[in-house]
């Protein structure tokens, strides 16, 4: 796996213990415990595992099963000059997800501080996005709509439904003003 599964930000460069091993040796080197993670979740993370109330704090990546349906949402910012987009992530409940689940859900995305972590590397993001597409057309492409629809669909296929990624090349994809922020990069 590429990238970290509990934020899809980074590289993995550790394995965290999904039940704490002070806690559970056990369990310590159990395949399903150990899930490759970066440093920053891993430390972030830490040892509690559990709310005070008894309930879940983090979603496991290989057991917990999400529904494949939307629930990360992304806006995108112009600025006032047209040339610079931002992008702002927020969560919203389908109907398809219960209740116990979505709370876990709600908990692992604020404890890591998924949401405020995608819009920061959104800028860089939308930036390569943008890049690729004026590679595109210098190459003789025209269609930068359905480029840029394929290239989402393959980031929702390789790094999951709800990956920040896949979520926010579909925002730009889908967006009225796209073509001008191509056109924007593309000046000498
Ligand atoms: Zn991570």
């Amino acid at each position: 796996m590429k990238y970290c599964p509990m934020c899809g930000t980074t590289l993995t460069s550790t394995f965290d213990h999904y039940l704490p091993a002070v806690k559970f040796p056990e369990f310590a080197v159990h395949a399903l415990n150990l899930v490759p993670c970066c440093a920053l979740c891993n430390s972030t993370k830490d040892d509690d595992w559990l709310t005070v109330t008894g309930h879940r704090q983090y979603l496991h990546p290989f057991s917990d099963e999400v529904p494949q349906v939307e629930f990360l949402f992304v806006d995108l910012n112009e600025a006032d000059d047209n040339l610079s987009v931002g992008a702002t992530f927020y969560l919203s409940r389908p109907q398809d997800i219960d209740e116990p689940l979505w709370s876990i859900i709600e908990r692992h995305f604020e404890r890591l501080h998924l949401l405020r972590r995608y819009s920061e590397l959104s800028n860089d993001e939308i930036r390569e996005i943008l890049a690729a597409c004026s590679v595109f057309l210098t190459a003789g492409g025209t269609d930068f709509a359905s480029f840029l629809r394929e290239s989402a669909r393959e980031a929702e296929e390789t790094f999951g439904f709800n990956h920040w990624r896949a979520r926010l090349m579909w925002r730009m994809a889908l967006h009225p003003h796209v073509g001008g922020w191509i056109r924007s990069q593309m000046r000498p």
